[in-house]
């Protein structure tokens, strides 16, 4: 028998039987943020953990009831409106909760992620930490302020293939949010990426 084992015997089990963290993936688009997100999840799968995974509604790019990266690894999701929403799925015995696309998210998600944490869960969220003109992604900067640990992801400029952190937008739109049009951004460096771009080619 081990010490946590004879620990347990004075631990009412459920409330504190494991303690919670934040991890946030995080960087451009083509960095690998849902591949990584993808590989941490099925390995709490594997391990029998609980797993609950979740997107915001307004993300059709691929599938409705799965995360799917751009090499095409793919795991069950569930679609969410809200981060209030998202809460109130989640159930007592979770032991993970991943979520994607945390960027389209309302400003609650910090908040909803640091609940769970609090009450014993892996929070496990992937998103952008930037928009189309390099401006932080809320809530995101909020997530990276309050995570135990952070991932940031970098793409390669398809420029001139240096590391990239950037996403840029191809095509002229002043929306903030242009979801599920192929073809539409690219991964770009510092020095290759030009927020004028979409507004210059109108
Ligand atoms: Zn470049």
């Amino acid at each position: 028998m081990t010490g946590a084992d004879s620990r347990d015997h004075e631990i009412s089990d459920a409330r504190l039987r494991r303690h919670g963290w934040i991890e946030v993936i995080t960087g451009s688009m083509f960095s690998g943020k849902s591949e990584e997100l993808i590989r941490r999840l099925r390995r709490a799968q594997i391990a029998r953990q609980r797993v609950q995974i979740f997107k915001p509604y307004v993300d059709h790019r691929y599938s409705d009831d799965h995360i799917v990266s751009h090499s095409d690894m793919r795991i069950a999701s569930a679609s969410v409106r809200s981060s209030s929403e998202l809460l109130t799925q989640v159930a007592d015995d979770t032991d993970v909760v991943g979520i994607d696309e945390g960027q389209f998210f309302d400003l609650n998600l910090p908040t909803v992620c640091d609940a769970l944490a609090d009450r014993g869960t892996r929070v496990i969220v992937a998103g952008l930490d930037q928009d189309y003109l390099g401006r932080p992604f809320e809530p995101m900067p909020q997530l990276l302020a309050i995570a135990e640990y952070i991932t940031k992801t970098l793409a390669i400029c398809v420029v001139c293939g240096e590391p990239a952190n950037h996403t840029q937008r191809l095509v002229a739109s002043s929306d903030r949010v242009l979801v599920g049009a192929t073809g539409v951004y690219e991964a770009r460096c510092r020095h290759c990426f030009d927020p004028q771009l979409a507004a210059a080619e109108k």
